[in-house]
């Protein structure tokens, strides 16, 4: 197991007037390798819960452990940590800070206390996998490239720390969908062909439904739902309930059954209901 949460509790501003729990005994194991959405409403604990993964935040109780270091041990080193969790926020272009491109993205190996030859070589390594010329790009001030070509300066810096796990924390928030389904679609590409699991906070089912092997559900700092696109979907009513929607396609297969087609309506892609329909008119 690469990543193992028992029962952690998280409060802020513990013991004042302000006290907020933000976590509330979450138990969560996560595989080497695998895609996972952690999704819910603005104020239901994600990014509370994945600051944790880092060591950015300490639990108020419980333990974390990734893989193999359990990060509540007061031994174990922070920087050890942030080597195998690469956190992306928000807004990745924000995490932009040095005067070149290849400055930035060798930052953290350089860190790492690696050699000139190692961080030249990851440094070119990663840029190359997402996709930026390294010729073309490496002088250049992070500050001068498009929005999109920022994101994946940022993306390539994480990359280049060789992590077991990437946390993205929103990463799309101001993107067109178009745009959003690409960098999503290819963090997912660069990052599962090279074994590292992928944590996803967003709050939209659309974005995440086509993506990820599992969905994490959270509400009140609790996880409520755990599984498959295709099972959580099937509730709803109970997502709807705390504000959250099933995909369009899937609503709309789901109409259609209540119309009285005899539907299979577990479809979470438009391809999957289209071959549907298709199967539903060859029968009739
Ligand atoms: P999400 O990422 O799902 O929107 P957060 O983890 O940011 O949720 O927030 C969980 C809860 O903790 C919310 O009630 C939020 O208001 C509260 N919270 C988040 N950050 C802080 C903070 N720095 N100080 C106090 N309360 C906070
Ligand atoms: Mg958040």
């Amino acid at each position: 197991m690469l990543i193992e949460i028992r029962n952690l509790n998280y409060i802020y501003n513990i013991g004042s007037p302000f006290e907020v729990k933000a976590l509330d005994n979450v138990n969560l194991s996560i595989d080497k390798g695998e895609f996972v959405a952690i999704i819910g409403h603005t104020g239901s604990g994600k990014s509370t819960l994945v600051q944790h993964l880092n060591g950015l935040i300490k639990p108020t109780s419980g333990e974390i452990i990734v893989d193999g270091h359990n990060l509540t041990d007061k031994e174990t080193k922070l920087n050890i940590i942030r080597q195998k969790v690469g956190l992306v926020f928000q807004y990745p272009e924000h995490q932009l800070f040095e005067e070149t491109v290849y400055k930035d993205i060798a930052f953290g190996p350089a860190n790492l206390k690696l050699s000139e030859e190692e961080i030249d070589f990851r440094v070119k390594d990663s840029m190359k996998k997402v996709g930026l010329d390294f010729e073309e790009l490496k002088d250049k001030s992070p500050f001068e490239l498009s929005g999109g070509q920022k994101r994946r300066v940022a993306i390539a810096g994480v990359l280049a720390m060789e992590p077991s796990v990437l946390v993205l924390d929103e990463p799309t928030a101001g993107l067109d969908p178009y745009g959003r389904d690409e960098i999503l679609e290819e963090i997912k590409n660069i990052f599962t062909a090279e074994g590292i699991a992928i944590v996803l906070v967003s709050h939209s089912m659309e974005d995440v439904a086509k993506l990820v092997d599992r969905i994490l559900v959270m509400n009140h700092g609790k996880i409520i739902m755990d599984g498959a696109p295709r099972e959580v979907f099937k509730n709803q009513d109970e997502l709807e309930s705390i504000g959250l929607s099933v995909p369009q396609i899937t609503k709309f297969m789901k109409a259609l059954k209540e119309r009285g087609f005899d539907l299979n309506t577990d479809c979470i892609t438009v391809e999957e209901a289209r071959d549907e329909i298709k199967r539903y008119l060859e029968r009739n």
